[in-house]
């Protein structure tokens, strides 16, 4: 049995985290077959379009994507692809988990939190504009429908019964927002009753903000409207070790997509060092999607394996600054690699190890990142 998995490299350092994501894909052995599409800057190149069409009709037919990350110019130039990807697929869930992967980069090495984030309208639905001649003053509307808020409630509550979660929090502003934010509460309070086992209570963003900041290990999955739950999901990613470790999904009826929380970071774009583990634990949420359990098993703990020994990372877990136990950095293709050798021999039943008490390969003090 083969998977047909519609693979978008992007631009930025997505080429760089793609080959090592499919690197440690194909060390699972399970079966993919890539249908290799271009989106972003390398599309404008062959075809003018930053969303090509068939792009589109590759993910319909697959129903299955890995996808890097794209460039969206600021302030002017084409739309997110990204935000157009979500929209035309109808891909209307994101869901970001935030784990702690052997207590590395983080000061709180217990976080294990979900962010679901409602993914097509609110503040993100495209309408806005100039007022006047002079762009002196502009309008963006948030468009807020019962329908995606009662949809991405629903989800959130199926997602936490699925994973065996405790507590469902929902995250607004209903106190200022009195259209679009009591839309979104009153579906949490509605449907929150259908799901007894699951404790569920409300937070307001400002002081969600705070409490994760503070204890993060108090919460469990966090659902969201579009625009709190992007800050909410990065803020998240940095609780739990960083941009570089944190993988995201999108969940439409019938599509999903996987894709790291971080974007195309142009400044080391085909340098060879960007973090790989984001987009190689996009790899194990695919899997898991489709029910490959032992292969996803298998690449968390190879990535939890590599990033507890600190033998073979990259400069975000190496480096001072970035981490407590400083080593010298390895690049990206190295981590990768290092990844993909463990998957086929780790054991599953073993106990995950903590990390070394002192760092191994001894750094390097002219390498900065
Ligand atoms: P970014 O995530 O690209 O970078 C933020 C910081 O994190 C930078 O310091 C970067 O160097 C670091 N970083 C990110 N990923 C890393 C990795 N894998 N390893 C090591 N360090 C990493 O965010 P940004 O600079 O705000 O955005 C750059 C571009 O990416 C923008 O055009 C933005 O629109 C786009 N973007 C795309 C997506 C997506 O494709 N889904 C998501 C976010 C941002």
């Amino acid at each position: 049995m083969s998977y047909r998995v519609t693979l978008i490299p992007g631009d930025g350092i997505g080429p760089e985290v793609t080959a090592a994501a499919r690197l440690v894909a194909e060390a699972t052995r399970v079966g993919f077959d890539w249908e290799v599409v271009d989106a972003g800057e390398p599309a404008i190149k062959k075809s003018g379009s930053p969303l090509p069409e068939e792009v589109l009709e590759s993910i319909r037919r697959t129903r299955l994507c890995l996808k890097g990350p794209i460039t969206t110019p600021i302030g002017s130039g084409f739309r997110s692809v990204n935000v157009a990807l979500r929209q035309q697929l109808d891909l209307f869930a994101s869901v970001r988990p935030a784990r702690a992967i052997a207590g590395e980069g983080t000061r709180f090495p217990e976080t294990d939190l979900i962010v679901v984030r409602e993914a097509t309208e609110g503040l993100y639905s495209g309408v806005e504009h100039w007022v006047d001649r002079e762009h002196s003053a502009a309008e963006s509307v948030a468009v807020v429908t019962r329908k995606a808020c009662d949809r991405i409630v629903r989800f959130a509550f199926e997602l936490a019964r699925k994973e065996r979660r405790r507590h469902v929090t929902a995250v607004h502003k209903a106190n200022i927002m009195k259209t679009t934010g009591a839309l979104f509460q009153t579906a949490f309070r509605e449907l929150a009753p259908q799901y007894p086992e699951i404790a569920a209570d409300e937070r307001l963003i400002d002081n969600m903000c705070m409490q994760l900041a503070k204890k993060p290990s108090e919460y469990d999955v966090l659902v969201t409207t579009n625009l709190f739950g992007d800050i909410l999901s990065d803020l998240c990613a940095g609780l739990a070790g960083g941009l570089g470790v944190a993988p995201g999904a999108l969940f439409g009826d019938r599509i999903a997509a996987f894709e790291p929380v971080h974007g195309s970071a142009p400044k080391y774009a085909g340098q060879d060092r960007a973090d790989p583990v984001a987009e190689i634990l996009c790899v194990e949420l695919l899997l898991r999607h489709v029910g490959e359990r032992d292969a996803a098993d298998r690449v968390f703990r190879a990535v939890w394996e590599t990033i507890a020994e600190k033998r073979v990372v990259t400069y975000d877990l190496a480096l001072p600054g970035y981490t407590a136990r400083p080593v010298a950095p390895s690049s990206c293709s190295a981590m990768a690699r290092e990844i993909a050798r463990k998957v086929p021999v780790v054991d599953l039943t073993a106990p995950l190890p903590r990390p070394a008490a002192s760092g191994g390969a001894g750094l390097d003090a002219s390498l900065e990142a």
